[in-house]
């Protein structure tokens, strides 16, 4: 819901902006936009893929039956595990294979957002979630 009404909140200030040049970016770009590097490295020829994408925040699924409710920041931690990635088209070796996936922040956000995916098509996920203190 919150990223709903920033999407809008920044549409409308890109609106302004179009009309009035001069200004880079709406206060919702400034306060919760960052960047991530993702570099695939397929595993069949070990080269390497890089791209930058655009965030408005972090989208996490839930671990389902933990042994032990996990606590936040090891679900961000993980977050940013390599991850395997099945059917990848390289471009190099022109194979469909299995590339390895590697996420990191490279612009971070002034304030992070974080979503916690708790439905998995219809099936809720009751997983509670342990603040971390700080
Ligand atoms: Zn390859």
């Amino acid at each position: 819901m919150l990223l709903f009404l920033l999407d809008a909140i920044d549409r409308q200030q890109q609106k302004i902006r179009r009309s009035h040049p001069g200004k880079n970016s709406s206060i919702v770009e400034q306060i919760f936009d960052g960047k991530v590097r993702c570099e695939y490295t397929c595993q069949t020829c070990e080269k390497k893929s890089i791209c930058y994408e655009p965030i408005r925040g972090l989208s996490i699924e839930l671990p389902r039956n933990p042994e032990f409710p996990p606590e936040m920041s090891k679900i961000v931690k993980d977050y940013f595990n390599d991850e395997k990635i099945f059917g990848y088209d390289c471009r190099n070796c022109k194979t469909k294979t299995v590339a390895c996936k590697r996420t990191r922040i490279v612009t971070a956000p002034r304030v992070l957002i974080i979503q916690l995916k708790r439905f998995l098509r219809f099936t809720k996920i009751n997983t509670p979630v342990v603040p971390t203190k700080y």
